[in-house]
């Protein structure tokens, strides 16, 4: 087993396992979807790899079913093809600079 200590953030690999630890605090999101552009096309529903988002029948438009479940990777804001996803970071890192 190998593994390194650095800025609060701890790291060691088994093999193939990688495992990961922080002491920073977890960063949270809000995600808002604008019903009215959204055309159901399901790119960001498909793209989360989460499952952060879902669809409400019949029209099949996105909802958010996990928000504490996003990275924040912004996958689904950037790939929406009628900027419908609009992705906000709730709490700043610990490493931002305070000015
Ligand atoms: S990618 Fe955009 S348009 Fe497509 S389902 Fe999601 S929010 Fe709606
Ligand atoms: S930002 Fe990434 S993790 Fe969060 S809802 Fe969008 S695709 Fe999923």
């Amino acid at each position: 087993m190998h593994g390194f200590r650095s800025n609060g953030v701890a790291a060691c690999y088994d093999g193939p396992n990688l495992h990961v630890e922080s002491d920073l605090p977890r960063r949270t999101y809000s995600l808002e979807i604008n019903e009215g552009r959204c055309r159901a096309c399901a790119v960001c529903w498909e793209i989360c790899h989460t499952k952060v988002l879902g669809f409400r029948p019949p029209l099949n438009k996105a909802v958010v079913e996990d928000i504490g479940a996003c990275t924040g990777c912004r996958l689904c804001e950037w790939l929406c093809p009628d900027f419908a996803i609009v992705l906000r970071q709730e709490t700043a890192p610990a490493t931002e600079a305070v000015s």
